[in-house]
């Protein structure tokens, strides 16, 4: 039967099998269950047996129990472990350890509070549920302190397992910047993060945040392969970034075998940049102020950062009116069709036909008479074989290394911000997928 509060308790001789099953903890049996309407108490003890001395080995002889109290995890109320702990006694004379206590490993550390069950829960809750230490230390009557202390550990021997690192054939990298304090207090507001983006067997990526660095350079990713070691390095065959030339250097400094793919999004960004910064020198020259409400250019600006596919047959219109309201707007028509021609080559549905027009831009665009075209076009020369390796990595990018920004940035929202890099790391790469928890 199941031992109801306030009545008389069954004899603690006389442990209830149908309890132990209930509560699922391994190695000790139910007592008594005390449910109060906010807190359930369970008393636990081990299984009869004997215990030899740690020490010596002689078989010790009872010397009572001592009560415990350990945070278990919540059910529909809160739950607490009142384990009535062994306490033995070396018989030997000769022997200097006297008095030890029984430890049970699977319930709780020998110094815990929260039983290793409720440790698992919490780090589901952190991982799945977008769950905060603070929330999950309410929901388990203890402070933030004692679960992140029992939850730490637990974390970085999950980071400090290299299998996690195994079979990593396409990394994505980018920074982020972690605080807004003073660098002297906190050290470097950039992390450089890596993430795997290898497909799955359908196809797909799942992308996985592998680690995070201090800083924004190509150093702090160099640093990270190389402590990689060499099988790392060559597994890598695709290696995807954003516009950054100290990425790139890291790259091919220290992935040999690694195709670099510059990211797609980020060159339409280039080309989108181009279109409003030819509009707002136009506006100028024409105008001698910058755009405000009632000027042709100014009322274009959502239409000209559109995909032309997406436009539709009054914002055509309007756009073709704002261009022939005055010759010189035809330097924003010309960049604004260098932008579509570079959304053109990443949305053709044949790949060779995309690489075409990519390699055509590459190799024109630097000669255009508009300055912030041909800039655009040199930024793709120099970047020629990573802007042209889209097509030839089926459509690689580092989207998914931006997809895991966003999971970092609501979390650290959620935490309400970050003070230790240590912990933010951890945090972090549980969430990011990370570890194998
Ligand atoms: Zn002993």
């Amino acid at each position: 039967m199941f031992h109801a509060t306030g009545r008389a308790a069954a004899p603690a001789t006389d442990p209830c099998s149908r309890c132990d099953l209930l509560l699922g903890l391994e190695g000790v049996r139910v007592e008594h269950v005390d449910r109060g309407a906010r807190v359930m108490t369970v008393t636990v003890s081990s299984a009869d047996g004997s215990a030899g001395c740690p020490s010596c080995g002689v078989v010790a002889v009872g010397h009572g129990r001592r009560k415990r109290m350990l945070n278990d995890a919540p059910g529909t109320v809160r739950v607490r472990i009142l384990w009535r702990q062994r306490v033995w006694r070396c018989p030997d004379p000769d022997c200097a350890r006297g008095v030890f206590i029984e430890q049970l490993p699977g319930l709780v550390a020998p110094r815990g509070s929260i039983t290793v069950r409720a440790i698992d829960w919490a780090i589901g809750q952190l991982r799945r549920e977008h769950g905060t230490i603070a929330g999950l230390a309410r929901q388990l009557g203890t402070s933030w302190k004692t679960l992140w202390r029992a939850i730490r550990p637990e974390l970085e021997r999950l980071a400090a397992d290299e299998s996690r690192f195994d079979g990593v054939t396409s990394l994505g990298v980018d920074e982020h910047v972690w605080h807004h304090v003073d660098r002297r207090r906190r050290g470097p507001r950039e992390l450089t993060g890596m993430v795997d983006l290898t497909r799955d067997e359908h196809g797909r990526v799942r992308a996985r945040l592998l680690d995070l660095v201090p800083g924004r350079s190509g150093k702090a990713y160099s640093g990270w392969l190389v402590e990689r070691g060499d099988a790392f390095r060559r597994g890598v065959r695709v290696a995807a970034l954003d516009p950054f030339a100290g990425y790139k250097t890291a790259i091919d400094a220290r992935l040999d075998d690694a195709t670099a793919v510059l990211d797609a999004f980020h060159v339409v960004k280039l080309g989108t940049q181009v279109v409003d910064e030819v509009r707002r020198r136009v506006q100028q020259a024409t105008l001698g102020h910058r755009g405000r409400k009632g000027d042709p250019l100014y009322g274009i600006q959502t239409i000209l950062r559109a995909g032309a596919e997406h436009l539709t047959d009054k914002q055509l219109a309007r756009l073709a009116a704002a261009i022939e309201a005055d010759p010189a707007h035809e330097e924003v028509f010309i960049a604004w069709q260098c932008a579509q021609d570079l959304r053109a080559a990443y949305r053709a549905g044949n790949l060779a036909e995309g690489r075409a027009i990519a390699e055509r831009l590459a190799d024109s665009l630097h000669t255009s008479p508009i300055p912030e075209v041909a800039r655009l076009g040199r930024t793709l020369r120099r970047w020629r074989a990573a802007f042209l390796a889209y097509f030839t990595t089926n459509r690689s990018s580092n989207g998914g290394t931006e997809a895991i920004n966003g999971i970092i940035e609501l979390h650290r929202r959620l935490a309400r911000g970050f003070r230790n890099r240590d912990n933010y790391r951890l945090r972090m790469l549980l969430i990011g997928g990370g570890l194998f928890a």
